[in-house]
Parts: C-alpha cells; structure tokens; sequence
C-alpha cells in the first residue's frame, strides 16, 4: 500500500521491520541544516545547535545550526541590499520567478512531504495530495498579482490636483513561521510578499526548520537574486532580535496569540506593522436537519487531520440536542476506526503529535476533563502500541459535554481531542460558539438556507465555512481572525495590500 514511500525510499528499506529503521533510512531526505542568508549557506552560528528529534520514533535525526543576533543582523542586511534592485525588477520578471518557484515545490513535492512526515509527522500522503497543491495554487495566485498591482488614479476634489497613488513595497518583511505548516505559511506570506516587491526573511522555528530551508534552496535555484529570500532559523531569541531589528519594515507572523502578544509589545518600540494569524477554538455547528451521517463524517474526520494541529481545525463540536445521541455515537466509532501510525505509510489516518510537551500537555487537559462529574470522554485517549510507544502518538479523542467555559473547551489544545456540546436553539448555538476569545473559523451545517445566513453573520469568526465547505483551499478568499485570532488578513487582494503601503502623489495643473 506504501507505494509511493517504497519507491522513494527503496523497497529494501520499506520492509525493514521497524518504523525507526525505517525512519532513520528516510532521513537522507533531509536537506543539510543551516541557514541561508545572502545566497550563501551558513552552516556555524553564533547560537550554537540543537537536536532535531522525529515525532513518530522519539529519535535524534540531526543538528540544526541556530541563529542569533549576528546571523539576524547578517540576514537583514543581505534583505535590504537587495531590495532596491528586487522593487526595481520589472513586475513581469517577478511573476515568473514566484511562479517558477511555484512549480517547483509542485515538481518537488515527493520530498517536500517526505521531510514534512519526519519533520513534523505530517502524514506524508496528505502533504503530498493536499498540502503541496493548495500551496503550488496560493503561489501561482500571488505570482499573478505581482504584475496587477496597478494602484489608482484619484479623480481629486473640485476638479483640482490630479492624485495618484502608488502601491509601494514595505521593503524588507519578517516572515516567522509557526512548526505545524510551514509550507502553507510560506505560500501564504512569502509568495505575496514577494510579488509587492519585498524582501523575506523567513524565521521557521528550531523545531521544523527543514521544509523552509528547502523553500529557501527552491528559490535559489530558480532564479532569485541572492538576498531576496533569507532563512535564519531560530526560536524566541532569533525571532525577538528580528522583530526589534530597525531594518525590519513589516512582521508577518503565525503562531500562538501568547507569542503574538509578545511580538506586539517588542515591535511598539520600532512601530513596526504587523499581520498576525493566531491560533483558535473553532466551533463546528450541527442542526438537526442536516444529513447526520455526513455531519458525523466531517466532525470525525477534520479535527484529527494533521493531529489537530491545524489552527482552524473545528475542535468543538456543538450538535442540537435532537440529534446529540446519534451524532456522538457516530463520531466516537467513526474516531475509534482511524488509523494512526507510522506517517510515512500511505494507509495511516494519523500520525504523531509534534512533540513530547504537546502530547502531555493534551494528555493533561483530557484527563482532568474527565475528573468533572458528566463529562465522558470516548474513542482515543492515550494509548500506546509497541510500535508507537517510542514516539508522541495520540489517538482520536472525544470528551462529552465539558462546560463551555471549562479549560478543555476554552484553551486552543492544538491537538487530536474534540469537545462536544450540546446545544437547544440558535441562540444557544451562537452563545457557546462565541463564547471563547478566538474568532478564527465557524462551521456551521443545516438545510435551511435562512439559518445558515443568519447563523454566518452572527457567528463571530474571519471565516464561515457552511456544510462541508473546506477551509484556505481558494486562494482568492481572505483568510484571518478576530479577537485572540489575530488581525490583517492573507489570502485574496486582502493578502498582497498587506505588503504594501500606498503613497499618494498629489500633483497640481497650473491653468493655462
Ligand atoms: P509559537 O507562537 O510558539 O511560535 C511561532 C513562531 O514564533 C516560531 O517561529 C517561534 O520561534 C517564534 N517565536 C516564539 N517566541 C517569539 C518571540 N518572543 N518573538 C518572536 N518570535 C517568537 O507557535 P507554534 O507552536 O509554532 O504554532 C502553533 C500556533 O500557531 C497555534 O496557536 C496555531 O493555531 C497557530 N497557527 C495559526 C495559523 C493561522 O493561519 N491562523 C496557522 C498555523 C498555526
């Protein structure tokens, strides 16, 4: 069944018996760890290195070279030097070149999912069908605004100046990417910020820095100057010295609303701007009119895609009363029936959770839900087969009716765990759904086209997907949150105008 993983690894290595054998001959994958700052490979830095540890087996799998303060200041200089000439490129120049890059993350993409299941435990199958198309299309998207940022002629006020403004370049931006996406984070940021004529420094974390560095060698070898795309990697220290840095003229961040509160409070003293994608607590709203079997299906499936951890991964469930029983019964033996395991093997559902402290954490959370009086908890929980016990597996989990307010229900847990709630009306509905400080994504699943409307502008949330709608597949659709969520947005025209800055020119006509 493993097909692909067998023939990109050797059949000889696929039948090795056991999945860190297996996983440590997939490893030649792996580009070499360093940073790439100026066009040129930094392979010693001032911070020194770490171990990179696979989530599925628990076991070292190589070094990673961190950045420090001398490899940002490096990395920002090699940004602005290049940036007058990457803003002067004529636009068309710049479409082809991100479009170039573009495809190859396409045409490279059996390696690219390959790194991402050893990097993160990203099932590999999934980052190859899903991942790596949504990314190649976000990119081919911005590739094409790169030569459409026309900005505008203004008709003025009583016939007098004539007004232009131009949409400029912010210059060079910050992209710092969380762990659990980086490639989709890259195209969403990097390919739009690239086509407004900026200048990147991409800031993956110590702990997935390898899909980035191959971002940042894809680009190299198709074309872009040295400087324009910079990888420094590194965890807070890198990322705090790149958001105080003065050369620095826009912070692209995703990541946890605590470190974005953090980034907002260092950038006050440069008054950098910012555009923030946080985490969220995604309610997903079932009525009773809705085919149950499908709500099951979905509820089932998405939350445990990637091991929830997916920032819009609908992590409450909130079904009406009338069809609480059914729906839970059926989402509990849907959950029970995934198979996790082994990432690299194309017939697992689910792989590992990223790291030791975010299985316990998740551990944690479950377990002391289920100490409150009526609360259940179903399916999953922590389980452990000889073949997973190296690594930080958890199984789908469904906990029934937590309060609302209760920590499982409120805290973004970043896992495979679904809170279900039981709701009586719409306003119910509303009240539960809203009732977190996140506002990132809202499901919502009826018939009845009035209530779903009515349900969608009431819902507090950047984006409302209605019956089995799939989240950031369309590129041209703004994507973003409220509240804890954060604010500024990707996606659509939305997304490149955050990487510009329009300046107006005002120009007099003298009367002859
Ligand atoms: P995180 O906030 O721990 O880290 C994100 C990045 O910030 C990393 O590169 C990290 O090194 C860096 N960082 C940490 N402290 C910093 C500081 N003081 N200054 C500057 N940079 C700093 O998040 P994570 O655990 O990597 O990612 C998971 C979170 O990201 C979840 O909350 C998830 O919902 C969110 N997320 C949101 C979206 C979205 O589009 N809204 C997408 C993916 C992930």
């Amino acid at each position: 069944m493993a097909c692909v993983t067998k023939k990109l690894l050797g059949y000889g290595e696929w039948a090795m018996t056991s999945m860190i054998e297996r996983h440590a001959a997939a490893a030649k994958y792996l580009p070499s760890a360093k940073l790439i700052i100026g066009g040129r490979d930094i392979t010693t830095t001032s911070a020194g290195d770490v171990p990179h540890l696979n989530p599925a087996t628990g076991k070292e799998q190589g070094r990673v070279a961190l950045g420090g303060r001398e490899e940002v200041d490096a990395a920002v200089r090699a940004a602005r030097e290049a940036s007058p000439a990457w803003r002067a490129l004529t636009p068309s120049r710049r479409r082809d070149l991100i479009q170039l890059l573009a495809d190859s993350v396409l045409a490279d993409g059996e390696a690219l999912s390959m790194i991402a299941a050893l990097e993160i435990g990203a099932t590999r199958h999934a980052v190859l069908h899903s991942q790596i198309p949504v990314a190649h299309e976000w990119m081919r998207y911005y590739a094409g605004w790169a030569d459409k940022l026309d900005g505008r002629y203004s008709s003025g006020a009583d016939g007098g100046p004539f007004d232009v403004v131009l949409p400029e370049p912010h210059g060079v931006v910050a992209v710092i990417l969380p762990w659990n996406g980086p490639l989709n984070s890259l195209a969403m940021k990097a390919a739009p910020a690239l086509a407004a004529g900026n200048t990147l420094i991409i800031k993956p974390p110590e702990s997935a820095p390898y899909l980035a560095i191959r971002f940042g060698e894809l680009a190299r070898e198709v074309g872009f100057p040295d400087g324009v795309v910079n990888v420094v990697i590194g965890g807070p220290a890198a990322g705090d010295a790149l958001v105080r840095h003065p050369g620095v003229d826009k912070i692209s961040f995703t990541g946890s609303p605590m470190t974005g509160r953090q980034i907002a409070a260092a950038a006050s003293e440069t008054l950098t701007p910012m555009v923030f994608e946080l985490g969220g607590k995604s309610a997903n709203i079932v009525f009773p009119d809705f085919d149950l079997e499908r709500a099951a299906e979905q509820a089932a499936t998405f939350p445990f895609v990637n091991a929830g951890q997916i920032c819009i991964s609908p992590s409450r469930l909130l079904v009406h009363a009338a069809a609480y029983d059914e729906v839970l019964e059926r989402v509990g033996a849907l959950a029970r029936g995934h198979r996790v395991g082994d990432p690299l093997d194309e017939t697992t559902f689910m792989g590992p959770m990223f790291s030791r402290a975010a299985r316990d954490r998740v551990i944690d959370h479950v377990e002391r839900a289920a100490e409150r009086p009526g609360v259940s908890v179903s399916a999953g929980g922590h389980k452990g087969e000889a073949e997973l016990d190296g690594g930080w597996f958890v199984h789908p989990t469904i906990v029934a009716d937590p309060d609302p307010g209760s920590d499982l229900s409120q805290t973004e847990l970043f896992g495979p765990v679904v809170a279900v709630h039981r709701f009586e009306d719409e306003e119910d509905a509303i009240r539960i759904a809203n009732g977190t400080e996140y506002g990132l994504a809202a499901y919502i699943n009826t018939q009845d086209i009035d209530r779903a409307l009515r349900m969608a502008r009431r819902v507090r949330a950047g984006a409302v997907y209605i019956n089995g709608s799939f989240p950031t597949a369309n590129p041209n659709l703004p994507f973003g949150g409220v509240g804890a969520s954060g604010y500024g947005r990707e996606g659509g025209a939305h997304g490149v105008e955050e990487f510009v800055r329009p300046k107006s020119i005002s120009i007099s006509v003298r009367e002859a």
